[in-house]
């Protein structure tokens, strides 16, 4: 097991942790209560523009440590790719404004589509867009997601098959991003994180809440479900992981509530639980 955390120097909110916050009151609010990181959404970034976005972020005392999310490659037709390619292009442009090192790629999927056509089009996908983002000093992480998303959100479902692409591809800009939420039930999870090694760019947290009661928006918070945190966190750690404890919680009936209050009871639960 790894050491207890004893303070908040490690933690960082994605934007949509506090999804009814706009990027403004997020900045001031993680500020406030002391927390050092902030992934930012692209949906919290749009209405401001990734330049004024960059201003403000800038302009505060906190550390950008991603930016999510890029990737959706796979599409029905040639342009379709290509139109995704393109995003993911911008998403760079948006990084580079913002001052973040990492963008996270959910890679997508489409309905219908054999996933193994879909990880054929994304590993192409990646491999187009991974010399400009190495041009613009971005790294990309591939995350990989819960099976029950394989249908239109992800056909990278296993640390193994990110791990895989990671290794095709070859380049210090590519790696992977370890969600708890996404591969605790993942019973070669510690020989994937020992593989994956010093290419595990960043690390997510939450909980799985049983009975889960939405697949998209019920993720729990920290100690209100089944993972084994503490332990996976040993296993990310001991491949000499160093990067930000990420808070990323989709949750209906915590976004319904306070968001400081919330943050409050993240800051709490991540001291005991993770
Ligand atoms: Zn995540």
């Amino acid at each position: 097991m790894p050491k207890n955390i004893t303070d908040h120097s490690n933690l960082c909110l994605h934007t949509m942790t506090t999804k009814p916050w706009s990027l403004r009151e997020a900045i001031d609010g993680y500020e406030k209560a002391g927390v050092p990181g902030i992934t930012v959404w692209r949906q919290h970034l749009e209405p401001y523009g990734p330049e004024e976005a960059g201003k403000m972020l800038r302009g505060s005392g906190l550390h950008v440590v991603s930016l999510c999310r890029g990737g959706f490659f796979p599409a029905d037709t040639a342009e379709g790719r290509q139109a995704n390619i393109d995003d993911n292009r911008k998403a760079v442009d948006e990084a580079v404004a913002i001052g973040a090192p990492l963008i996270v790629l959910v890679c997508g999927a489409v309905p219908g589509m054999p996933l193994v056509e879909g990880r054929k089009q994304i590993l192409d996908g990646i491999a187009k867009v991974l010399p400009y983002a190495a041009a613009a000093n971005v790294k990309l992480a591939i995350e990989p997601l819960h099976p029950m998303y394989a249908d239109s959100r992800s056909a990278v479902n296993t640390l193994a098959q990110a791990n895989d692409m990671v290794e095709a591809l070859a380049s210090p800009f590519l790696g992977v991003t370890v969600d708890v939420y996404h591969l605790w039930w993942d019973p070669d999870l510690a020989n994937q994180i020992a593989r994956a090694g010093n290419t595990i760019f960043s690390f997510h947290l939450c909980d799985w809440r049983t009975p889960t009661r939405d697949i998209l928006n019920d993720r729990g918070l920290m100690g209100e479900g089944c993972i084994n945190l503490r332990e996976i966190r040993g296993w990310v750690e001991a491949q000499g992981f160093s990067g930000y404890d990420e808070v990323e919680i989709f949750s209906t009936e915590y976004w319904a509530g306070d968001q400081a209050a919330f943050v409050e009871r993240i800051k709490a639960a991540y001291l005991k639980h993770c």
